[in-house]
């Protein structure tokens, strides 16, 4: 068995890896697409001490730096259970294999929530962004629509209008779901637009960039257009925990809960990264969280387990 095994191999659980493997005990990785969300990230100039870097750069390095340790890294594997024990903790693949380990750190990351219209796919870091902490610096001076009138939605169009030539924000419901300190402070910017009742139907562009949206105005059933270069879309971030549902305890909105520690509910089971309820989901967070994770289990370990 091991002593600690890593679901996920995004930031988190590449942090949680190479802070185990570096108490000499024996560490395990196991991850469905190894590099997590970052694979999809363009440019990345967040990451303090790097400038700039692009994803799949970013996501080479965190394998790499996962490699030259002593870690059985087993990429394209996808956890289907969790199964908590006494002594030994075991992890059920949906290849059939069960692997066990005295703990387990969850790092199984986050989806952002599609729109699923046409153009989504296609202009995905081409003007169809889903990140303003990360993305909205790209779209200086540039004019945007936010689609989602909830927390998440009106929080970036206020952020980005700070950046941003102009914001329209789209909301499908005939009200905005925000908390009402947003609502207004949303309000009182000048280069703002509020469209409410407005089903986004296609996100259209020229071939290699985003040059506007569409939309339905749902009080009169027509097709509306605004020119644009770049497209938010803020209609929630999922948590990659549907497999762990009736384990650990989750959060109203799927997240793991977890102490300071990175502790979750389950004893030696703790959990990083954007899984898990810590607020602002960013990597350099996710990485903190890691390595957080990882020295509570080998305290954990330390104080249970006699080998
Ligand atoms: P993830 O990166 O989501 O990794 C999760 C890992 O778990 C993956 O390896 C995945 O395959 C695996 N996994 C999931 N389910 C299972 C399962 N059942 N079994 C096994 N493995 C599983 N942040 C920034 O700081 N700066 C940026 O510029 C930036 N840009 C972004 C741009 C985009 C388009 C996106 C989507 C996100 C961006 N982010 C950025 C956010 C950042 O990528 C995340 O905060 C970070 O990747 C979270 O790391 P994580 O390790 O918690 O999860």
């Amino acid at each position: 068995p091991f002593d600690v095994l890593v679901i996920g191999g995004g930031p988190a659980g590449a942090a949680a890896a190479i802070y185990a493997a570096r108490k000499g005990i024996r560490t395990g990785v196991a991850a469905e697409r190894f590099g997590g969300q970052v694979l999809d990230t363009m440019s990345i100039e967040n990451f303090i001490s790097v400038q700039e870097t692009d994803g799949p750069r970013f996501a080479a390095q965190l394998e790499e730096h996962v490699r030259s340790y002593d870690v059985d890294i087993m990429n394209l594997q996808r956890a289907e259970q969790l199964i908590p024990g006494d002594k030994e903790i075991s992890v059920r693949m949906e290849n059939g294999a069960v692997l066990k380990s005295k703990t387990v750190i969850l790092a199984t990351g986050a989806r952002w929530r599609n729109i699923n219209v046409p153009g989504e796919q296609e202009y995905r870091t081409k003007g169809v962004a889903y990140c303003p902490h990360c993305d909205g610096p790209l779209f200086k001076g540039k004019r945007v629509a936010v689609i989602g009138g909830g927390n998440s939605g009106v929080e970036a169009a206020i952020d980005l209008a700070g950046v941003v030539a102009h914001v329209t924000l789209i909301e499908y419901g005939d009200q905005l779901r925000a908390d009402d300190v947003l609502q207004r402070k949303l309000r009182s910017l000048p280069n703002v637009d509020i469209i409410m009742s407005a089903q986004t139907t296609e996100i259209h562009g020229d071939g290699t960039k985003v040059n506007g949206l569409s939309y339905k105005d749902r009080t009169t059933d027509t097709i509306k257009k605004v020119d644009l270069e770049g497209v938010f879309i803020q209609i929630g971030l999922v948590p990659n925990t549907e497999w762990l549902k009736g384990t650990v305890n989750l959060s109203k909105y799927g997240e793991i809960e977890i102490d300071a520690k990175g502790q979750t509910s389950v004893p030696g089971v703790f959990a990083a990264g954007d899984v898990t309820t810590v607020p602002y989901k960013q990597i350099v967070i996710a990485i903190g969280e890691g390595a957080k994770a990882s020295l509570s289990a080998f305290d954990h370990l330390i104080r249970t387990s006699v080998t």
